[in-house]
């Protein structure tokens, strides 16, 4: 007897921009090389997201002017995103839809969060817009995408991490090679941003059903 067929529930497709913010990008006060190359294939995604009605967030370092990772409260690196300052806003390039929810994190001075789940409300707005399946993209590999993709697939997203568009602080040459190994190494795919694009079939001229 043949097997019956096996209709698995459709995936919600969400797409989070991790901390693309000015001063992330060169020229910023802790800026990731070539973080600007992320911008492009970026926006692309983001405009076929909203086009097709998908929900969009964007995640930000938004911290107080004592937060505990800056070198003045003995933290490891200058200060940086400090909310509401120039350094904070999203890179200028940046095509946010409006339709974007925007995810600030590490906003207290005592804590400090890498991942965009950590101490926000990002798990409780993906449940509430029935995601199943996240892509992420932004800002550092070897850091706030490592560790926001980590908590994705822990919380039992799929993850599709899109290659084309993170980039990586690479302290340690091979830093960001490993990130990417740790975040596949626990489900997450790493995929071409157009390439993924058509997967969901969010590429312009594809129909949607
Ligand atoms: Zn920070």
């Amino acid at each position: 007897m043949a097997p019956q067929a096996y209709a698995p529930a459709p995936c919600v497709d969400a797409l989070l921009v991790v901390d693309v913010q000015r001063d992330f990008l060169p020229g910023g006060s802790l800026a990731v090389p070539q973080g600007d190359r992320v911008v492009a294939p970026l926006n692309r995604c983001l405009a076929a997201f909203a086009a097709y009605g998908r929900p969009v967030f964007a995640s930000r370092d938004w911290h107080p002017r004592d937060h505990c990772s800056f070198h003045a409260q003995g933290g490891p690196r200058p200060a940086h995103c400090v909310a509401g300052s120039p350094g904070a806003a999203f890179a200028d390039g940046l095509q946010l839809p409006s339709c974007a929810q925007v995810i600030s994190k590490a906003t207290t001075a005592e804590r400090d969060s890498y991942s965009a789940f950590g101490g926000t409300d990002l798990l409780q707005r993906l449940r509430a817009a029935g995601v199943t399946r996240l892509v992420v993209g932004g800002l550092a590999t070897d850091y706030c995408v490592l560790q926001t993709v980590l908590d994705a697939c822990e919380a039992g997203f799929q993850v599709l991490v899109l290659g084309d568009a993170i980039a990586a602080v690479d302290v340690q040459p091979g830093d960001g090679q490993r990130a990417t190994a740790r975040m596949q190494a626990a489900g997450a795919r790493l995929a071409d941003s157009a390439q993924t694009m058509r997967e969901l079939e969010l590429a312009a001229g594809r129909v949607v059903h």
